[in-house]
């Protein structure tokens, strides 16, 4: 069954068509890729998916039931998770509280530290967690942030732009850490615009241009497709 299915979306700003009739279907299971220019409506889809916005027109299923209208924290209670853009870490507290406050609506006692520690490990941040998380270095924030959206462990997870601001050694690491979250079952759903990482982790691709649908695929399908280089991939972080 699909995991989520997103049926003719349509959003408009003012006169502005910032999402176009898109279908998009994710199999439980993949790591899905999101490319596309600045201004597509990449992070917008993202918006309606968690309910942050609503449609304009079309449908949205998850696990094959319509969540179209659902507030965004009756999704989030369905499993799915989402990590933007912009920071959410609380950064007067120490990395570990940040984690905790993560898990702590569902575990107590010595069951949350151990998912606490088990989350530290996961994210390669033990040796920080008593640090203030405004001491992390940029790459680090990015992992604490993936940790608490991981930290219930959904079923579906949407990365905005994982890796933007990193080295290639911490974008790799990331990479890493989305597979061994998909090998734990969890199905992803990542805008990006490192092709590296888009290489190291997609399954399929798809290619979002003017709001639109343009391209879908594997990676070697999409790289070699003339109409998304034309479009598109000459921005991106080959
Ligand atoms: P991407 O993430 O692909 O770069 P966005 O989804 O952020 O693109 O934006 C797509 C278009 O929608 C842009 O032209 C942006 O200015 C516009 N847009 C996004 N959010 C809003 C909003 N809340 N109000 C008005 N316009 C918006
Ligand atoms: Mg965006």
């Amino acid at each position: 069954m699909t995991l989520l299915e997103l049926r003719g979306l349509n959003k408009h700003f003012g006169g502005l068509h910032v999402t176009n009739s898109v279908d998009l279907a994710l199999q439980p299971g993949e790591i899905h890729c999101l490319i596309g220019p600045n201004g597509a409506g990449k992070s917008t889809l993202f918006r309606l998916i968690l309910g942050e916005y609503s449609v304009g027109s079309g449908h949205i299923y998850f696990s094959g039931e319509e969540i179209t209208t659902l507030k965004s924290f009756a999704r989030i209670r369905r499993g799915l998770s989402v990590k933007f853009q912009v920071p959410g870490v609380f950064k007067g507290l120490s990395v570990r509280q940040n984690l905790e406050i993560a898990l702590q609506s569902r575990h107590r006692g010595a069951v949350l530290a151990q998912e606490i520690d088990r989350l530290l490990a996961f994210l390669a941040l033990e040796a920080e967690q008593a640090q203030s998380a405004s001491n992390l270095s940029h790459g680090q924030k990015q992992w604490l942030e993936i940790g608490m959206a991981i930290a219930l462990k959904p079923r579906l997870l949407l990365l905005d732009e994982p890796t933007a601001g990193m080295s290639p050694e911490e974008t790799h690491m990331t990479g890493e850490m989305v597979r061994r979250l998909n090998a734990e079952g969890v199905t992803v759903l990542a805008i990006e615009h490192d092709m590296a990482f888009v290489r190291q982790v997609a399954q399929r691709v798809t290619v979002l241009h003017l709001g639109q649908v343009f391209a879908q695929g594997s990676i070697e399908e999409i790289v070699t497709d003339e109409r998304v280089a034309a479009i598109y991939l000459g921005q991106a972080h080959a």
